[in-house]
C-alpha cells in the first residue's frame, strides 16, 4: 500500500518517502513508495509529473492501492533508501482548478436544468463533460457561465473526507459511488457532494474565471467544453491578442471587426461575379476568333485548340460556346498539371460522332474517353502525345466529313 499524501493535502508539493521496490517495465524504471504526493491517473484526472530523487517522473499509475512512479531514466537510489519527491506544481494546480470546476458545473447544470453529467475528460488544453441530453436551451452557455462564476466568487469551501457505506447513504451524492468500503467524498460546502479521489482547490474562488467554450451534440448527449482558472485567463489573453491583431489588419477597433469581415465577404462575392463575367466574355471572343481562323472541310469549321494551362471547366465552357456556332467541330485539349484532358464537340447541324472520334483517336495513344455524338470527354494519354491525338482526331473528322 502507498499512503496517499494528496488525499490529506492537495497543496503539498514536496515529500520524502521510502523506496519499497524498483521494477523494470519494458525498459522504463518503475518505483513503488511507501507514501507519495504524486497523483496517479484516475477518475478522469491526469497524473502528476515532477522529480523523484532528481529523476523526471513521466507517468504515475495506481495498482490496487500501490502507486508506481515511472521514471525517464534509471534512478541512482535503490530499494530501502529514502528519497525526496516534488511534483510539478503548476501542472497539478491546473488539474485541481479544472477538476473542482467540473464538480461545480455538473451540480449547477443538474440543479438548473436537470441534466446529468455522464462522463468527464480533462485534457491538456480543454476539459469536457458529457450531459445526458440532446437539447439545450438557447441561453444555456451564457446562463451557466454567469451563474458558475457567481458561485465561484462566493468562495465556498471545498473539503475532502472519507465516509463508510452507512454514512454515504445519508449524503445527497450527484452520482452513486463506483467503489465500496470507505468512500472519499469531495464536498463543495453543502452545495455538491461527489464520490471522488481527485485533487481539489480549497475554495470555489480558486476556480474562477470559468469559461464555457462550446456545446456539441453527440448522439443523445451534449458535450460541454470548458476552461477554468489560469487556463481561462490564458485563453482570454490569446483571444484578445488575435482580435486586436485582426482589428489592426482592418485598421479598425475590435467591435467593428465582424461588420468589416461581412463587408469584405460581400465585396469578394461581387468581384468573383465580375471576374466570371469577364472570363465568359473573353472566352466567347477567343472562341469566335478560333472559329474564324479554323480550316474548313466543306463549310464545317474544325477548331483545334491545345492549351498548357486551361482547366477542364474552361474547355467545357469553350465547347458550349462552340456548340452554339453553326457548322462547327471543336477538338479541345489541355495539358494542365501534366495531365492530358480532351473535350470534343460539334454543332447540332453537323453529322459526325465526336464520341467515336475521341475514343478511337485516344485508343492509339493508350488513353480512354468517349461520349455522345455531339459531346465527348477523355484523357489518360501522355501529355506529350496530346498534339498527336489531336492530329489523329482531325484526320478522322476530315475523313468522315469529306
Ligand atoms: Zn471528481
Amino acid at each position: 500500500m502507498t499512503e496517499r499524501l494528496d488525499y490529506l493535502n492537495a497543496y503539498r508539493q514536496q515529500f520524502d518517502a521510502q523506496v519499497l521496490a524498483i521494477e523494470d517495465r519494458a525498459g522504463v524504471p518503475a518505483v513503488l513508495l511507501d507514501r507519495t504526493c504524486f497523483y496517479p491517473t484516475s477518475g478522469g484526472q491526469l497524473h502528476d509529473t515532477g522529480l523523484l530523487g532528481g529523476v523526471p517522473v513521466i507517468d504515475v499509475v495506481a495498482e490496487e492501492g500501490e502507486v508506481w512512479h515511472l521514471l525517464a531514466t534509471s534512478p541512482s537510489f535503490a530499494a530501502g533508501e529514502r528519497v525526496v519527491g516534488a511534483i510539478d506544481w503548476p501542472r497539478r494546480y491546473d488539474h485541481m482548478q479544472q477538476h473542482s470546476g467540473q464538480h461545480l458545473l455538473s451540480q449547477l447544470i443538474h440543479q438548473r436544468y436537470g441534466f446529468e453529467t455522464v462522463s468527464v475528460h480533462f485534457g491538456r488544453e480543454e476539459s469536457t463533460l458529457d450531459l445526458n441530453t440532446a437539447e439545450t436551451p438557447p441561453a444555456f452557455l451564457s446562463e451557466i457561465e454567469q451563474a458558475a462564476n457567481e458561485l465561484a466568487y462566493l468562495a465556498l469551501e471545498i473539503r475532502a473526507y472519507f465516509v463508510d457505506e452507512q454514512e454515504v447513504r445519508r449524503l445527497p451524492l450527484r452520482r452513486p459511488p463506483a467503489v465500496s468500503g470507505l468512500i472519499r467524498i469531495v464536498e463543495i460546502d453543502g452545495y455538491d457532494y461527489s464520490a471522488c479521489g481527485g485533487t481539489h482547490v480549497r475554495t470555489t474562488a480558486e476556480i474562477a474565471p470559468i469559461k464555457l467554450l462550446r456545446l456539441e451534440r453527440r448522439r443523445h448527449q451534449t458535450r460541454l467544453t470548458f476552461l477554468c482558472g489560469l487556463r481561462a485567463c490564458r485563453d482570454y489573453a490569446e483571444k484578445h491578442r488575435l482580435l486586436t491583431e485582426t482589428a489592426g489588419l482592418f485598421s479598425t477597433e475590435i467591435a467593428a471587426v465582424p461588420a468589416m469581415v461581412q463587408r469584405m465577404q460581400a465585396q469578394m462575392r461581387e468581384l468573383e461575379h465580375k471576374h466570371m463575367e469577364l472570363q465568359r466574355r473573353l472566352l466567347s471572343q477567343e472562341t469566335a476568333a478560333l472559329v474564324a481562323a479554323a480550316p474548313r472541310v466543306g463549310d464545317v469549321a474544325i477548331v483545334e485548340y491545345l492549351s498548357p494551362d486551361a482547366s477542364v471547366e474552361a474547355l467545357k465552357q469553350m465547347a458550349a460556346l462552340l456548340r452554339e456556332q453553326p457548322r462547327c467541330v471543336g477538338l479541345l485539349a489541355s495539358t494542365v498539371e501534366g495531365k492530358a484532358t480532351l473535350v470534343f464537340c460539334r454543332s447540332d447541324d453537323v453529322v459526325l460522332h465526336v464520341g467515336e472520334v475521341l475514343r478511337e483517336a485516344l485508343a492509339t495513344f493508350g488513353g480512354r474517353g468517349g461520349g455522345r455524338p455531339e459531346y465527348a470527354q477523355g484523357g489518360g494519354a501522355p501529355a506529350a502525345a496530346v498534339a498527336a491525338v489531336l492530329a489523329e482526331a482531325r484526320r478522322r473528322c476530315e475523313e468522315a466529313l469529306a
